[in-house]
C-alpha cells in the first residue's frame, strides 16, 4: 500500500512516522522548502506523548522539553491562585506519560529528523498540492508545478486552509470569535528568577486571558495573550503586532505577565477563528487529519495533540485491512466523537476565562477556588477524560 500525505506539519509528519511504523509505504508532500514551525511554544499533554513514545521519540523530547510542576489558574490582575493541579510527576503516575512544554521548532525538528532517518525517500519539499482525482483503485495527486503522483490512499494533513478539504467538501467559511491572540517568547534570563511560575498558568481577567509557561528546559518563557476585539482580521500566525498595544492590553496585570511583555522584542498577533465539527472527513480513498478536519480554538491546548492521536489511529486502521475506504470510515468513526468533544470544550473555555464584573467572577471562580481546597482530587479528575486516553493501547 502506498499512502500519499499532503502537508508536512506536526500532523502530517507524525502520520508519516506512524504509517512507517505500521509497515505502510509513505510519500509526504510539503509546499515549503524546509520543515518549519513558528517561534512559539506548544503543550503536548500525556495523551499525545504516548504516541510519540511509541514512535521512539521520548528521549529526544525529554532533552528539549520543560515539564510543568502544575496546571494552574490565577486572576490576571492580582495573581491570586484559583487552583493548581500537580502535573510534573503526577502526569506520569496518573496518565502514564509526562506533560511537556516544547518549542514548536524543537518538536518539528525531532519529528522531521526521525522521518528523514527512517525513510529519506518519503519526503518531497516544495510540492504544493493543487487537487486530487480518484480513479478506480487509486488516487492521483496533482501539484501546482503540473506534476502528479499516484497512490492507494490520500491523507489531507494540509492544515486549517486545507486544499484537500475544500475539494472534498467545498469552501467552509470560518467564524471570527471576537478574540485576537498575542504571542511572545523571551529568554528566562531576562526575567527575575522564579518570577514566572514553573507551571502551565492561565491568567484570567475581564475580556482577556494570558497563558505563561517555560520552554527548552526552562531557558525560554512563552506567553500567549488572548484579548476580545471587534472586527475581522487575517488568520495568520506571523503578523507582527505593536508592543504598545500589547502593553496596553495587559496594563495593571500581575508582575509575571507585565514583566514578560516588557522584555518582548518581537510580538506577533493573530485573530482566532472557529469552525463547527465537520459532517464527514473521508470520501472513498481520501481522508483528512489534524487541523484540516478539526481546527479548534487553542484553549484546551489540544489541536496538535489531536492530530498526533489521529495519526496513530489512522495508521492502525490501514494496517488492519486492504479495504481502504472501510479503513478510512473506521478511522473517522473512531476519532470524530472525541475530536468534536474537544472542539466544543475548547470553545466553552472562552466564555469561562473572560468573565467581566465582580459578580460574574465570584460566581465562576469562587466555586473553583473552594473546590480546589475542599476537593482537590475532584478538580484533578476534570482532565482525566482528555489526558488518560491512550490511542496506542
Ligand atoms: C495560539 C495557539 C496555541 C496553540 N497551542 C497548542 C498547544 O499548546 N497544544 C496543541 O496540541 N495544539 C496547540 N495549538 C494548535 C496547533 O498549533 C495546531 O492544531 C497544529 O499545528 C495543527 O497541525 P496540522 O499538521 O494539522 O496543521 P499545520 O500545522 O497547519 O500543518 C499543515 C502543513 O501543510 C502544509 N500545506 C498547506 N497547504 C498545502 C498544500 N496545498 N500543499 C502542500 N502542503 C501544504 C503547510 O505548509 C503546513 O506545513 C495552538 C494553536 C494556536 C493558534
Amino acid at each position: 500500500m502506498k499512502a500519499l500525505i499532503a502537508g508536512g506539519g506536526i500532523g502530517g509528519v507524525t502520520a508519516a512516522l506512524c504509517l512507517i511504523e505500521a509497515g505502510i509505504g509513505v510519500e509526504l508532500y510539503e509546499r515549503t522548502s524546509v520543515f518549519s514551525e513558528i517561534g512559539a511554544g506548544i503543550q503536548i499533554s500525556p495523551n499525545g506523548v504516548k504516541v510519540l513514545e511509541r514512535l521512539g521519540l521520548r528521549e529526544e523530547l525529554d532533552a528539549v522539553a520543560f515539564r510543568p510542576e502544575a496546571l494552574e489558574m490565577r486572576l490576571g490582575p492580582s495573581g491570586l491562585r484559583i487552583f493548581s493541579i500537580p502535573m510534573r510527576d503526577e502526569a506520569v503516575r496518573r496518565y502514564g506519560a509526562p506533560y511537556y512544554h516544547v518549542h514548536r521548532a524543537d518538536l518539528m525538528s525531532i519529528l522531521s529528523k526521525a522521518l528523514r532517518t527512517r525513510l529519506t525517500s518519503a519526503v518531497h519539499m516544495n510540492k504544493e498540492v493543487q487537487g486530487y482525482a480518484q480513479i478506480g483503485d487509486s488516487v492521483t495527486l496533482t501539484f501546482t508545478d503540473n506534476t502528479r503522483v499516484q497512490g492507494d490512499v490520500l491523507i489531507g494533513a494540509d492544515g486549517i486552509h486545507s486544499a484537500i478539504r475544500t475539494q472534498m467538501l467545498g469552501a467552509m467559511p470560518a467564524r471570527f470569535t471576537g478574540n485576537v491572540a498575542w504571542r511572545v517568547v523571551v529568554p528566562a534570563s531576562s526575567l527575575p528568577k522564579n518570577l514566572v511560575p514553573p507551571t502551565a498558568c492561565v491568567w484570567v481577567g475581564p475580556g482577556r486571558h494570558a497563558v505563561t509557561y517555560y520552554l527548552r528546559r526552562g531557558e525560554r518563557v512563552n506567553f500567549v495573550g488572548v484579548v476580545e476585539r471587534d472586527g475581522w482580521q487575517g488568520e495568520s500566525w506571523t503578523e507582527r503586532g505593536d508592543k504598545a498595544d500589547l502593553t496596553a492590553d495587559f496594563k495593571g496585570w500581575a508582575k509575571p505577565v507585565t514583566s514578560i511583555i516588557e522584555q518582548a522584542t518581537d510580538c506577533y498577533r493573530w485573530a482566532l477563528f472557529d469552525r463547527d465539527p465537520l459532517e464527514e472527513w473521508c470520501r472513498g480513498r481520501v481522508t483528512l487529519l489534524g487541523d484540516a478536519c478539526h481546527p479548534m480554538l487553542p484553549f484546551l491546548a489540544q489541536g496538535a495533540v489531536m492530530s498526533i492521536e489521529d495519526a496513530w489511529v489512522l495508521s492502525r486502521q490501514l494496517k488492519k485491512t486492504t479495504d481502504i475506504p472501510a479503513a478510512l470510515k473506521a478511522y473517522e468513526a473512531a476519532r470524530k466523537p472525541r475530536t468534536s468533544k474537544v472542539q466544543r470544550g475548547a470553545r466553552s473555555q472562552m466564555g469561562l476565562y473572560h468573565k467581566r464584573g465582580l459578580g460574574a467572577q465570584l460566581a465562576t471562580f469562587g466555586p473553583m477556588w473552594l473546590a480546589a481546597r475542599a476537593m482537590p482530587s475532584f478538580v484533578h479528575t476534570r482532565n482525566d477524560w482528555l489526558y488518560s486516553f491512550d490511542v496506542t493501547a
